[in-house]
């Protein structure tokens, strides 16, 4: 906990972190030495981790990175994060991130972008981490803190990891307790762990993953041993290959990453399979639409009456005005603009109930295809990291880096990025395997093979 409590102050500069809690993990840690001094202890005993600034965590400072909650520190502990806290982890602080976990670059966070600690050594350009657990990438990649917690609405457990050069697991729907983390999109909103290796986040996970009577959508299922799925066989597993994720346009060291993993994995036994999944250009405007739309009924509760921020007017009405005006950062407020637009009385059945049905259609896709295949195989991100600032006039092109992570939380499937690879000039790549609903086991039996 020391070693770790020092390289944050010493690193600073990447402003991964929104709260340092650096007595807590030395309390933490007293305790965890106490625990194994009498021959107890947990799967976690005394590891130094952080938590995306997205989990509560009772009376420590929980921001959503939003000018709008500021001061409020929850009265209650995220189901995770307390199991986490119950396998004998021990909390390094709260970590930067996009406002409410809307964004793919970390650049929207009221506190500030985060650094990318692979921009470091090349010098000329600062490079964002990624979003929206871009505090949590950073922080992992950088060896801050020994893992993290991240949530995973569009992609942002996966393109942050992929980013970064580090691992990073979204899994199924259902599969983790979203009671007490902040919501943005309820329907795809999952978290996961983000880690240096498969390995961690198997582990991480078993402590994460678990039914919760808290969240009426946490399935209420047992919890496998995803470290002993890690066997390193991966013969005879069928590696779906989507035809429509070949891009026009994408760079042609993705496309050179995505096949050399294909190899490998041939090379270990396995068989790949072109697959096709037909409904893959609508993902992206399909979320575009329901995301927002759950986010502006979620983002509802921030009234200045009940949480965080109140800035005064002269009536109740001027008050909710003047805080939101405020509390919210731009991409929040167009997000809320947008989902009451889609929900509308004139406009439901054209864009809302229209994406509902295109939703539906995307996870059949994925149902036929696992007819042929285990794992799908695919690129995390169509590009690398890219510039502090670049991209953020541009929402559209910054929503098109969410293309091959989008359609898996659409469709509720578990994903994990893996780090595959490095582009010319050096900065990581990731590659990203799908499994099937609740079969994580087989995921990170094939992730470990990329490995
Ligand atoms: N980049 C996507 C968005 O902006 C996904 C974010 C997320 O997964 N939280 O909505």
């Amino acid at each position: 906990a020391k070693a770790h409590i020092a390289a944050i102050e010493a690193s600073r500069d990447l402003n991964a972190f929104i709260t340092e809690t650096p007595e807590k993990a030395l309390d933490m840690a007293k305790a965890s030495d106490e625990r194994l001094a009498r021959g107890e202890g947990g799967v976690l005993e005394g590891l130094p981790i952080a938590i995306k600034d997205l989990f509560c965590t009772k009376g420590v400072l929980t921001t959503a990175a939003s000018h709008i909650l500021d001061g409020f520190k929850p009265p209650y502990e995220s189901t995770i994060t307390q199991k986490l806290w119950d396998a004998g982890a021990t909390c390094l602080g709260k970590l930067n991130l996009d406002e409410f976990a809307m964004g793919s670059s970390n650049m929207t966070s009221y506190y500030g972008p985060v650094i990318n600690p692979w921009s470091k050594e090349g010098g000329n350009r600062q490079l964002v981490p990624g979003g929206s657990s871009g505090g949590s990438a950073s922080s992992v990649a950088a060896r801050l803190a020994l893992a993290a917690t991240g949530t995973d609405t569009g992609g942002s457990i996966r393109q942050p990891a992929g980013f970064c050069g580090i691992v990073g697991l979204k899994p199924t729907y259902g599969r983790c307790s979203r009671w007490g983390i902040v919501a943005f999109a309820s329907s795809l909103d999952q978290a996961g762990p983000m880690t240096r290796t498969v390995e961690d986040a198997a582990i991480m996970l078993s402590v994460m993953a678990g039914h919760d009577p808290k969240d009426s959508t946490s399935a209420p299922l047992a919890v496998p041993d995803f470290k002993a799925a890690l066997t390193g066989d991966i013969r005879g597993l069928r590696v779906g290959i989507p035809k429509e994720y070949r891009l026009d346009g994408m760079p042609a060291e993705i496309e050179a990453l995505w096949q050399q993993g294909i190899d490998w994995m041939k090379a270990a036994g396995a068989t790949p399979v072109e697959i096709s999944l037909p409904m893959t250009k609508y993902a992206l405007p399909t979320y575009y639409i329901i995301a927002p739309a759950e986010a502006s009924a979620n983002l509802s509760r921030y009234d200045g009456v009940r949480f965080g921020l109140r800035v005064p007017g002269a009536s109740l009405d001027e008050m909710y005005e003047n805080t939101r005006a405020e509390g919210f950062g731009a991409e929040v407020k167009r997000r809320v603009l947008i989902g009451t637009y889609v929900l509308s009385a004139g406009y439901y059945d054209a864009y809302y109930l229209k994406a509902q049905r295109l939703r539906t259609l995307i996870a059949k896709d994925f149902e036929q295809a696992f007819q042929q295949c285990d794992v799908i195989l695919t690129p995390t991100a169509p590009s690398a990291a890219f510039g502090i600032g670049e991209k953020m006039d541009d929402p559209l092109a910054m929503y098109l880096n969410d293309v091959f992570t989008v359609p898996v939380n659409l469709a509720g499937l578990p994903g994990i990025s893996v780090p595959a690879g490095l582009t010319a000039d050096g900065l990581p790549l990731g590659l990203q395997i799908i499994g099937r609903a609740f079969d994580e086991e087989t995921m990170i039996r094939a992730a470990g093979a990329l490995e």
